[in-house]
């Protein structure tokens, strides 16, 4: 038989990961990406000695492959995928091709939000509990690579909707869905529907014993859930009532119940605050008990964790006024669930690129929460209409120094001044990172001159 040939569309780390691991099991290799290439990526690719191009796609070599590997960042719909699909061409994701060639235990996690901390976290009691676990997906290095030397007997995976849609016959042994609500819809036909379904291909290949373990108070998941039935162990997590298989928040005190494990921990015992960070943690919990994770090392797992930066991090605090790094909050829900977290009067810094966002889900918690609003964007007009009316001081910048500033001018003992923004970063912004990573030095430099 003549040597399959894989194409490679996207050089980025998922793309270069699936690359290498093509190249190991024997098959002939190319990569192919519409942009330049990292110089880390490009480096590795040269050693390896794997054909690739960039700044084009050759078409002809792309459309004479046996599989294509596809980065979770091209869309389904670009022509080149198009007609690779109507000559029959099978077009998957790396997670799909490396999964193929491990025989480790597989947890899926995901969700609109709260993936990333669901997933560290989940990792950390794994790993801390002594198993050999591997941490990928939408996170860190690429699964494909890993598999290599396949040396986990487990990886956690973090699922974005995007890695999920080009997956077909991965069997995930333990699956997490922490929410669904609208994002990225551009991507979805701006069907709600096509974005559902798409998370719920987490389940595509579960088994009747499998555990599923989902957000009872996320309604999307119940709807579809009600219309699929499917044949799975369900695990629901709730906020409000006790449940008896699963998981739920009572008095403060975090109870999971697996088959035959129990679990208690009191919220405040552990390093995540807020009713989300809840939810991602009973989801974690819960996953460890599936594994068999004794109720010792779960508990001393979950307080030593340590949750990746700008998800509600401290930045600082001056004149018992805190500093809150939630650059992470790009949408409203997870606004939502930021305000809903905060103890003390908040100073919200909000804005940046609008999404079309509808704020109305903040209504009541802004009303309890918020004394004060800094926007801090291009789309500030937008917040400044809706919030007009609710809150009595509002503030406009472009200046994230001056944003803080302003917070800790209009801040009294024991205020918060919470950067959560709902918004795109990219206006004032490389992405994220660097509007978090602004703030907390903006604020590390009032604390120097507090000083
Ligand atoms: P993701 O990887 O899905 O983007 P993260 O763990 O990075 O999720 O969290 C992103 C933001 O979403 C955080 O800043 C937090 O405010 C919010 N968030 C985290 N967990 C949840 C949850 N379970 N439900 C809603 N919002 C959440």
């Amino acid at each position: 038989m003549s040597v399959q040939k894989i194409v490679i569309l996207g050089g980025g780390e998922s793309g270069v990961g699936a690359a290498l691991l093509a190249q190991a099991k024997g098959f002939e290799v190319f990569l192919s990406d519409k942009s330049l290439l990292k110089e880390c990526y490009r480096t590795t690719l040269q050693n390896a000695g794997i054909p690739f191009e960039e700044g084009q796609h050759t078409e002809e070599r792309i459309l004479s492959a046996s599989e294509v590997i596809k980065s979770p960042g091209i869309p389904a719909t670009v022509p080149l995928v198009q007609k690779l699909r109507t000559q029959g061409t099978p077009v998957i994701s790396e997670i799909e091709f490396a999964a193929r060639y491990t025989k480790a235990r597989l947890i899926g996690i995901t969700g609109s939000n709260g993936k990333t901390t669901t997933t560290l976290l989940t990792y950390h009691l794994l790993k801390t509990s002594g198993l050999n676990v591997g941490l990928a997906g939408n996170i860190g290095d690429s699964f494909a690579e890993q598999v290599i030397t396949d040396r986990f007997d487990y990886y956690v995976l973090e699922l974005s909707s995007f890695q999920l849609d080009d997956m077909y016959t991965t069997h995930l042994d333990v699956t997490v869905l922490l929410n669904i609500t609208p994002d990225h819809l551009d991507r979805y036909s701006y069907n709600f529907q096509n974005y559902v379904d798409s998370k719920f291909r987490i389940l595509q290949n579960a088994q009747p014993s499998d555990d599923f373990i989902y957000f009872a108070e996320s309604q999307p998941i119940v709807d579809e859930l009600s219309k699929r039935k499917p044949e799975v162990n369900q695990l629901p997590i709730s906020l409000e009532t006790a449940i008896t298989e699963g998981g739920y928040l009572s008095n403060g005190a975090l109870i999971a119940k697996n088959r035959d494990r129990s679990f208690t921990i009191l919220q405040s015992e552990t390093p995540l605050r807020g009713p989300h960070n809840a939810i991602n943690m009973l989801a974690a919990i819960l996953v460890a008990q599936s594994v068999g994770i004794s109720q010792e090392a779960i508990s001393a797992g979950l307080k030593t964790f340590q949750n990746a930066a700008h998800r509600l991090e401290p930045a600082g605090t001056i004149g018992d006024i805190q500093f809150i790094n939630d650059s992470k909050a790009t949408n409203v829900d997870s606004v939502f669930y930021a305000l809903s977290s905060m103890d003390a009067p908040t100073i919200w810094i909000a804005g940046g690129q609008d999404k079309g966002n509808d704020y109305s889900q903040l209504d009541e918690v802004v009303r309890r929460k918020v004394k004060a609003l800094i926007c801090l964007g291009v789309d500030n007009h937008k917040l400044v209409d809706y919030f007009g009316n609710t809150i009595s001081s509002i503030y406009e910048t472009q200046e994230i120094t001056d944003a803080v500033a302003k917070g800790l001018e209009w801040g009294r003992p024991g205020d918060v001044v919470l950067l959560s923004p709902a918004c795109a970063s990219f206006d004032l912004f490389k992405n994220y990172e660097d509007r978090g990573n602004q703030f907390k030095a903006a604020v590390q430099n009032l604390l120097v001159n507090d000083k």
